[in-house]
C-alpha cells in the first residue's frame, strides 16, 4: 500500500523559493572580487536574480544534464549560479581554482563544461585555460561590462551582469525527478587523479536537512553564517543550501580569507557561526592573540576537512569562548558524515574525558551508516581500540564516480570504501587514525601518523609536522617525523622526541626527526604525503 501524501520531488530551487517567500528580507552580504563596498541584498532579490539567470541559461540553449562550470569565490553571484543552474536541471560544476593547471584542464574536459562562469581574479587563469578547453562555448565574467578587458578574446565572452540585465525575473522552476543530477565536484586528488562526484537534488536536500540538525550545524533563522570553506569545493559543506533552508543570514567573504578581513566581517556582520579547515583557524587564532581581540557574536565553528588539532579546539574554547565542533566528511559523502557533539550522559564526564571525545571525528549524522573492517573485510568491534578501514553508506553517499572513472570503490554488499582508517568507540564516536595509504605498518601493527602529528604540533616550537613511514628491514616500516620549527625557535630532534615520550606507546616513537622550512600541501591545504614520500625516498634510518 502506498501512503497518501503529495508527491513533490525534492528540488534545490525549492530552497531559495522558500527563503524568498518566508525569509524574504533576510540579508546576504558579500565581499566582491572586483573590490568596492560590501554587496548587500535579500533572499527575495537573490531569488529574482536566480530566475533571471535561469532565463538566460535557457536562452543560451543549456539543456537538462548539461554541465556549467564555475571558477568563483564565495559571493552572491556564485550563490545565484548554484540555484539558477541546478534549478533548470543542468549541472553546476564547481571548479577548484587551487588545483594544478593540468588538473583543471583535465576536469573541464572530462566534465565537458559548455559554459564557464569566472571571477575577475581568475582572468589570467582563464586566458591560459581557454585554448585547452574546446567544449566551453562561452566564458562569462562574474562582474559588470565595465570590468571586461577590451583586448580579451575568449569564445563567447560576456559579462554576467549584462547577461542578467537582459532577462525577466519571471520564471517557473520546472518540476523533475528528484534523482536528477544537480552539481558536480571533483575530489582534489590527494591520492589519485581527480574523480567527479555527481550529486542529485534528492541527496543535496537530504544532506541539507541532516546537516542543519542541532547536533550538527544547529542553524536557524537567528543565525548569521559565514562559510570560510569555499563554494568551489564540496559545495562549502552544504552551507549555501542550509542557509536558505533555515533562513540564516549569509555572509560571503569573497577572496579575502586572511585573518584580519575575516575578523572584520565576523564583527561588522554579527556572525554567530562559521565553518572551515583547521589551517584557517590557526591563522585567525594568532591574529586574535596578537591583538588581544575577542569575538562579540561568534559562538560556534565547524572544523573539518582535516584532523582538528587538540590545541586549536582548546584555545578557541578557553581563550575565545567559541565552541569548535569537529566534523569528518569527504566529497563522496556530500560531505558531512560525523560530528563530535557530546551526548547528555557524556556531559557528566570529567572535563578531560569530554575533551578527549570532542577531538574525535564524532558520531554519524542521520543518513550516514558506518562500519570498520579489517584487511579481509571482516567487521571490527566498536571498542575504541581496534582500527580498520572505514566504510560508509547512505542516501547522500556516492554510488559511482561521474563517467564511472573508478569502479571498485564499493564493496560487494554496497558500502563505500572511504580510504580512511578509524576506530569506533562503544558510544559510536569515530576517530580517524589515518588515511589507509598513510598508516605506518610496523611489525604487523599499525601506527597512526595523525596522532603523532597532532602531538608534535602541540610543542610550542613546532608550527607544522608530518609523519611518514620509511622502509625498515626488521619492522617493514618505521615512522619518520618531519617538522617545521616556528621562526626563531631552536629545538633539537632529541628534545622533540622527549616531548612525545610518555604520550605514546614506546614502539610508536619516531625513529628519526628531520626539520624542514615548509611542508608540501594539496590544492585544498592538506599535507601532500605523496610528495613527502618522494622527497624522502631512500631515507636511511640510523641503526
Ligand atoms: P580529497 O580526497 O580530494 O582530499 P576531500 O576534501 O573530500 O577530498 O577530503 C576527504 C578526506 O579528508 C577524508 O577522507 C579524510 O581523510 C580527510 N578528512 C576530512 N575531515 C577530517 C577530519 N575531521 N579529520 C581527519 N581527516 C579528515
Amino acid at each position: 500500500m502506498l501512503g497518501l501524501m503529495m508527491h513533490q520531488p525534492l528540488r534545490i530551487a525549492g530552497l531559495i523559493e522558500h527563503a524568498a517567500k518566508w525569509h524574504g528580507t533576510t540579508e546576504i552580504v558579500s565581499r566582491l572580487p572586483e573590490g568596492g563596498p560590501l554587496h548587500r541584498y535579500t533572499y527575495a532579490e537573490a531569488h529574482g536574480r536566480a530566475k533571471q539567470l535561469a532565463n538566460a541559461l535557457t536562452r543560451l540553449g543549456v539543456q537538462n544534464g548539461d554541465r556549467v562550470g564555475t571558477l568563483a569565490w564565495n559571493t552572491h553571484r556564485h550563490l545565484e549560479l548554484y540555484y539558477g543552474i541546478s534549478g533548470i536541471a543542468a549541472v553546476c560544476h564547481t571548479i577548484n581554482p587551487r588545483l594544478f593547471f593540468e588538473q583543471l584542464v583535465y576536469i573541464i574536459n572530462h566534465a565537458q563544461d559548455r559554459l564557464l562562469f569566472f571571477d575577475l581574479t581568475f582572468l589570467p587563469l582563464v586566458t591560459k585555460l581557454a585554448p585547452h578547453c574546446p567544449t566551453v562555448e562561452k566564458w562569462i565574467l562574474l562582474a559588470g561590462d565595465e570590468h571586461l578587458p577590451a583586448e580579451l578574446a575568449l569564445p563567447g565572452l560576456a559579462s554576467y551582469e549584462s547577461l542578467l540585465a537582459a532577462e525577466s525575473a519571471e520564471f517557473e522552476w520546472p518540476v523533475f525527478d528528484e534523482n536528477t543530477a544537480s552539481s558536480l565536484c571533483y575530489t582534489s586528488g590527494t591520492t589519485d587523479e581527480p574523480k567527479g562526484v555527481l550529486y542529485s537534488h534528492r541527496s543535496t536536500l537530504l544532506h541539507s536537512y541532516a546537516a542543519s540538525l542541532p547536533d550538527c550545524f544547529n542553524c536557524g533563522a537567528r543565525d548569521v553564517i559565514l562559510p570560510v570553506v569555499p563554494m568551489f569545493h564540496v559545495n562549502a559543506w552544504g552551507v549555501p543550501y542550509m542557509a536558505p533552508l533555515n533562513g540564516c543570514k549569509l555572509v560571503l567573504p569573497g577572496p579575502a580569507l586572511d585573518a584580519a578581513s575575516l575578523y572584520e566581517l565576523f564583527e561588522s556582520e554579527k556572525v554567530t557561526f562559521s565553518a572551515g579547515v583547521p589551517t584557517i583557524w590557526f591563522g585567525l587564532l594568532t591574529y586574535m592573540r596578537e591583538g588581544h581581540r575577542q569575538f562579540s557574536t561568534l559562538r560556534k565553528m565547524i572544523v573539518g576537512g582535516a584532523s582538528c588539532p587538540p590545541a586549536l579546539l582548546r584555545a578557541f574554547g578557553e581563550e575565545l569562548g567559541v565552541e569548535i565542533r569537529h566534523a569528518w566528511g569527504m566529497s563522496e559523502t556530500s560531505p558531512l558524515g560525523t560530528v563530535s557533539t557530546l551526548k547528555a550522559s557524556q556531559l557528566e564526564l570529567p572535563e578531560e574525558a569530554q575533551f578527549f571525545l570532542k577531538i574525535k571525528q564524532g558520531r554519524a549524522i542521520f543518513g550516514i551508516d558506518m562500519e570498520i573492517v579489517d584487511g579481509e573485510g571482516q567487521p571490527l568491534p566498536h571498542d575504541g581500540v581496534a582500527f580498520g578501514d572505514l566504510l560508509v553508506r547512505g542516501p547522500f553517499v556516492v554510488s559511482d564516480y561521474f563517467k564511472g572513472a573508478s569502479p571498485g570503490q564499493l564493496t560487494a554488499d554496497g558500502w563505500f570504501r572511504t580510504g580512511d582508517v578509524a576506530t569506533i568507540d562503544p558510544d559510536g564516536f569515530m576517530n580517524i587514525t589515518d588515511r589507509s595509504k598513510d598508516v605506518i605498518k610496523s611489525g604487523g601493527e599499525w601506527i597512526s601518523s595523525i596522532d603523532l602529528e597532532n602531538l608534535a604540533v602541540a610543542h610550542p616550537s613546532i608550527s607544522e609536522a608530518a609523519v611518514i613511514g620509511v622502509p625498515h628491514p626488521k619492522w617493514s616500516e618505521r615512522p619518520l617525523l618531519i617538522a617545521v620549527r616556528k621562526p626563531g625557535h631552536d629545538l633539537s630532534a632529541e628534545e622533540l622526541l622527549a616531548f612525545l615520550d610518555g604520550k605514546i606507546a614506546p614502539w610508536w616513537r619516531p625513529d628519526a626527526v628531520e626539520f624542514v622550512d615548509s611542508l608540501p600541501h594539496t590544492a585544498t591545504g592538506k599535507l601532500l604525503k605523496t610528495q613527502l614520500r618522494k622527497d624522502f625516498a631512500g631515507y636511511e634510518l640510523k641503526k
